[in-house]
């Protein structure tokens, strides 16, 4: 069973077509730079042949245009007919209070979704633009729209309530939602699996650390608390999102800075994080580390204070789940970075938790990291967000 996948950014979309049943990944690329010069276009095939291209893409429309033109190219193409393609699985980013699972989707569903927008304005509509254009292009198709947000519904009313009037809650759904609830869940449930027990008999704390970052408490395979909340800027420390701060801070730089709610806004998007912390040496975590390495001031500062953090959810976690068996490590800096993972968990001794630094240094696949006697295992594992599309989208269709 073939699964085509499809994630779309303001300007870029990602595709991959998946044989389902063994999880091979067929074809997979993206369209950069939609709507803006410098366009390309990747077409990667499992038999190592590709095709890149630089053109124009006005919009998303015609990405999906080109795409079934290759993918059906009597040449380069992987398939003879689109009728082989048996769904396409759509990642959706907000689901709001509505969506609380993987959704076939039709008309009405789609209004429902866009009823949603106002929750991620910079996500959902173009989400949505690329639905179309696939119904455009392959309206036979079944097509399923996966949530960044689902994994999250089952949060206890208590961890995911602010404490504001209760109000806001009821009339406008102010509340916490979280996000990149597909690479919590499949890292969840790969960690089950490494460690060899059941997801509903594992209370696991998985830290997505990647330019946006957010940790998850996990308990018997649903999510129960989750750092990132009404929006992806809550939470910890990221590349140059500021994380959790005092709301006052907003106040306090707009009138001593004579900067408008939007540009303070725009300074807690886009200047902050380890970016803003180093003095704006980076957002990049392998530019920090080679400059931590060296002493560099603003590397530490940035450093410490980011692994502080995280250090900081975990205890928390750990606590709201009253235990954790496993943490595990997923995103670009989770998967490759053994500074972070060495330091965090050199804070978290008083838990039993050591690591066995060569495991930690060595190795780019899905590993424990933890030494035997760790009361708490440590893994490393690379995320696969659309994997757990597949996955998704496969059990729906087959209910
Ligand atoms: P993502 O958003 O998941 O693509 O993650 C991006 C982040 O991963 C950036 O901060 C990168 O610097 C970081 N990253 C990628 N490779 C490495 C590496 N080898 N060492 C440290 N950080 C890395």
């Amino acid at each position: 069973m073939k699964i085509l996948i499809i994630n779309c950014g303001s300007s870029s979309l990602k595709y991959r077509l998946i044989e389902a049943d063994t999880e091979d990944v067929i074809v997979k690329g993206q369209f950069e730079r939609i709507g803006i010069d410098g366009g390309h276009f990747t077409y990667k095939q499992k038999n190592g042949g590709s095709l890149e291209r630089n053109a124009y893409i006005p919009d998303h429309e015609e990405a999906v245009r080109l795409l079934v033109r290759i993918l059906t190219d009597p040449d380069m193409g992987d398939l003879e007919s689109l009728d082989e393609i048996e769904a396409i699985g759509h990642r959706i980013v907000h689901g709001g209070n509505k969506f609380t699972d993987a959704v076939v989707l039709t008309p009405q569903v789609l209004k429902e979704i866009e009823a949603c927008s106002n929750l991620a304005p910079n996500h959902n509509p173009v989400n949505l633009h690329g639905i179309r254009a696939c119904m455009k292009y392959m309206p036979k198709t079944k097509m399923v729209g996966v949530f960044d947000t689902a994994f999250h519904s089952t949060l206890p009313e208590e961890a995911y309530l602010y404490g504001i009037p209760y109000e806001y809650y009821k009339n406008e759904q102010i509340r916490r939602y979280g996000f990149h609830g597909m690479s919590h869940q499949y890292v969840s449930e790969e960690t089950a699996r490494i460690l060899g027990v059941n997801p509903s008999e594992l209370k696991v704390i998985t830290c997505h650390l990647g330019n946006g970052a957010s940790i998850t408490a996990v308990k018997n395979g649903k999510s129960v608390d989750t750092s990132m909340g009404y929006t992806p800027l809550e939470g910890i420390i990221m590349g140059t999102r500021s994380g959790s701060i005092d709301p006052e801070i907003i106040n306090v730089i707009s009138e001593n800075d004579h900067k408008t709610l939007s540009q303070v806004m725009d300074i807690l998007h886009t200047k902050s994080g380890i970016y803003g912390l180093s003095d704006y040496l980076s957002p990049d975590m392998r530019d920090l580390t080679a400059a931590y390495h060296k002493g560099n001031p603003n590397a530490i500062r940035a450093i410490k204070a980011y692994v502080y953090q995280i250090v900081k959810y975990i205890g928390a976690y750990t606590t709201a789940m009253g235990g954790t068996d496993a943490i595990t490590f997923t995103a670009g800096i989770g998967e490759n970075s053994s500074l972070v993972r060495s330091l965090v968990c050199q804070r978290l001794s008083v838990f039993g938790i050591t690591i066995d630094e060569t495991a930690n240094e060595n190795g780019n696949d899905e590993r424990i990291i933890s030494t035997p006697d760790s009361r708490v295992k440590v893994l490393v594992i690379p995320t696969n967000e659309e994997l757990s599309i597949c996955r998704q989208t496969k059990a729906l269709i087959q209910e």
